[in-house]
């Protein structure tokens, strides 16, 4: 059986606040607190990506800031995730999912692995950027959609039907990408990656379930030695892992 793995990205509405001043400034106070505009999402294994906002809620006609239910269907979203990949999603979204969550004193979801393809960039490579664009740019995969700034935040956050439209497509634009990313780096993510394959005590690849492995010499430490697999073949990702030499 293999993990189910979501693609997620979110978009959320800054904090409004009062200042005296423009620069290096304290916020006097808050006047609105941040909460979720929207979010895209898609599985593995399936071509659809489905975009999320606030407009899609009964509650946004009476109020277009509550995103409770919003957040009550991110939760179930990732309840049913074995595995979260998102950029800087441990850094961002998962945390800014939690505080929802948390505020609208709603429980956690089931326990899931999450894969932030920020850090893999951060830690193993030396990109310029490691902005989900820039990625996309030096990989030759694909660029986010341009926008027009803050402004298109603030026409959604002041509920004009095209803003939201071109929210939702930049979204969605943005977990397609991250998908690509992440499929580049998979082979690259060391064994911080999250085993796919649940319940499994074959030698199937642990990132990408592939069987099609080759045993390629072994790993050795002082007291013991271990066999050292590739995946390889047409479906494989590259990923270079070990496993028991008892097992072979
Ligand atoms: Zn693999």
């Amino acid at each position: 059986m293999q993990a189910k793995i979501l693609f997620l990205d979110i978009e959320t509405a800054p904090s409004l606040g009062w200042v005296w001043a423009k620069w290096e400034t304290n916020v006097i106070d808050f006047k609105q607190d941040w909460y979720i505009l929207s979010y895209a999402y898609k599985w593995a294994g399936e071509d659809k990506v489905t975009t999320v906002g606030l407009p899609d809620f009964g509650a946004y006609n009476r109020n277009k800031e509550d995103d409770r239910q919003l957040t009550k269907s991110l939760r179930k979203l990732l309840d049913e995730a074995d595995v979260v990949i998102a950029h800087n999603g441990d850094g961002f979204d998962l945390p800014k999912i939690n505080t929802r969550m948390l505020t609208h004193k709603l429980a956690p979801p089931s326990p899931y692995k999450t894969v932030d393809t920020l850090k893999i960039a951060r830690k193993t490579f030396k990109f310029d950027s490691n902005k989900l664009d820039d990625l996309g740019r030096y990989l030759g995969i694909g660029r986010k959609l341009p926008h027009t700034g803050f402004h298109l935040w603030k026409n959604c956050m002041d509920g004009k039907p095209e803003a939201w439209k071109m929210m939702k497509e930049y979204n969605g634009h943005d977990v397609e990408l991250l998908e690509k990313v992440y499929y580049i780096m998979r082979p690259w993510t060391g064994n911080t990656h999250p085993n796919v394959n649940q319940f499994s005590a074959n030698l199937a690849c642990p990132k990408c379930g592939n069987e099609q492995v080759q045993r390629r010499g072994y790993s050795y430490t002082q007291l013991s030695r271990k066999q050292r697999f590739q995946c390889t073949g047409p479906k494989g990702c590259g990923t270079w892992y070990e496993g028991s030499a008892k097992k072979v």
